[in-house]
């Protein structure tokens, strides 16, 4: 797979400045997120450009991309807090690739492993040290992954000589023809082991429950991932572990509503608070705010609260909250609220004037069928 020019992929040229990064990153992010964009694809666009800013908003990140284009950024330990992944390939080219199936004998990186974690809405705002517990294979203590009992050691396969394969020649209608498949005596790892370890019965791993320390980073928002390096599946012939990847599913919040950094509130409110205005106490995750409303707010009006969104997880600022007023039609009312209303429908006339004729508007555009 090759990957796409960091520039490219944010649709800026090569002397961009911060500013201009960042403004990319923020509308490609939006219409790639795939909370919004449900188009197939987005998702990994979506990665690619959360990757691509990671790299291209660090300065040391991105002189060591302008100098060694793709190959250069993983070499700084990517893994750990705010790891956004998409690097791993480079490090199975080392290990897997072409080799891989012709040599079994080869160091092999460790599969890597996927894990789901539900978060709350506050711990993805805030971030939290946390620990899970995953059933995961490691290497064997008894038999140190080589499967053998201790004291003994594994024999080259005599079926396959080591290669893992064999070839078998077989007379066909067309003429004789060679299959080359999996070696049955060794299952394709080119070692028999004569006396098999008793802990791990010859497998060189063991399942076991482990705990793994996880940092949520503050501000990881639903469906983004973070790599750990090092503790996915144990590696293969001397090889390196695999990564795993925790996949944060971020549960839904009572009343809040997240787009991206942002925040969404509904704020409802009486006729006589939208119509007089008023001073409210509005509950941010940050804790509550004061806002004044205007007198004369019409329902669906929107305030913003600066600051009061989510931390950006790749530390770039700081969203804003959103409130949006929805006014309430009471739907009970006494007899004395009822006459309260006549007066007052009374005395206000009519409804206002553009209103009354963009709804007239409508209505013609109704009636022909527009
Ligand atoms: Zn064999
Ligand atoms: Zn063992």
């Amino acid at each position: 797979m090759s990957k796409r020019d960091y520039y490219e992929v944010l649709g800026v040229s090569k002397s961009a400045g911060k500013d201009e990064i960042k403004k990319a990153y923020r509308k490609l992010s939006k219409q790639y997120h795939p909370d919004l964009n449900k188009e197939p694809g987005a998702d990994e666009k979506f990665k690619e450009i959360a990757e691509a800013y990671e790299v291209l908003s660090d300065d040391s990140k991105r002189a060591s991309y302008d100098q060694f284009g793709h190959e250069g950024p993983s070499q700084g330990g990517f893994g750990g807090a705010g790891g956004f992944g998409g690097f791993e390939d480079i490090f199975s080219s080392f290990f897997g690739g072409g080799g891989r199936r012709s040599d079994p004998n080869a160091p092999r990186k460790g599969d890597d492993l996927q894990y789901r974690m539900n978060i709350s809405f506050e711990d993805a705002v805030f971030g939290k040290q946390t620990e899970i517990e995953i059933p995961k294979d490691e290497t064997c203590d008894t038999c140190h992954g080589s499967g053998a009992k201790p004291g003994t050691s594994p024999k080259t396969c005599s079926t396959c000589s080591g290669s893992g394969q064999i070839n078998q020649a077989v007379d066909t209608p067309f003429g004789r023809m060679v299959n080359r498949r999996t070696c049955n005596t060794c299952r394709g790892t080119g070692k028999i082991i004569p006396e098999k370890c008793s802990t791990c019965h010859g497998s060189g791993t063991v399942q076991k429950r482990k705990k793994i320390k996880v940092t949520i980073p503050a501000g990881v928002d639903d469906g983004q991932q973070l790599r750990v390096s090092g503790q996915g599946e144990p590696g293969i012939n001397g090889g390196p572990a695999g990564d795993l990847y925790i996949v944060f599913n971020v549960r839904d919040h009572e009343y809040f509503e997240r787009d991206g950094d942002d925040i969404y509130y509904e704020l409802k409110l009486t006729f006589p608070q939208a119509a007089l205005g008023d001073e409210i106490e509005v509950p941010t995750i940050h804790g509550k705010v004061k806002l004044k409303i205007p007198a004369g707010t019409q329902s669906g009006a929107q305030f913003r609260i600066k600051d009061k969104g989510v931390k950006n997880v790749h530390g770039y600022g700081t969203g804003h909250q959103y409130v949006i007023v929805k006014v309430v039609t009471p739907s009970k009312l006494t007899e004395k609220q009822k006459q309260l209303l006549r007066d007052f429908a009374e005395i206000s006339g009519d409804i206002p004037e553009e209103q009354s004729s963009s709804l007239f508007d409508k209505i013609k555009k109704t009636l022909k069928g527009e």
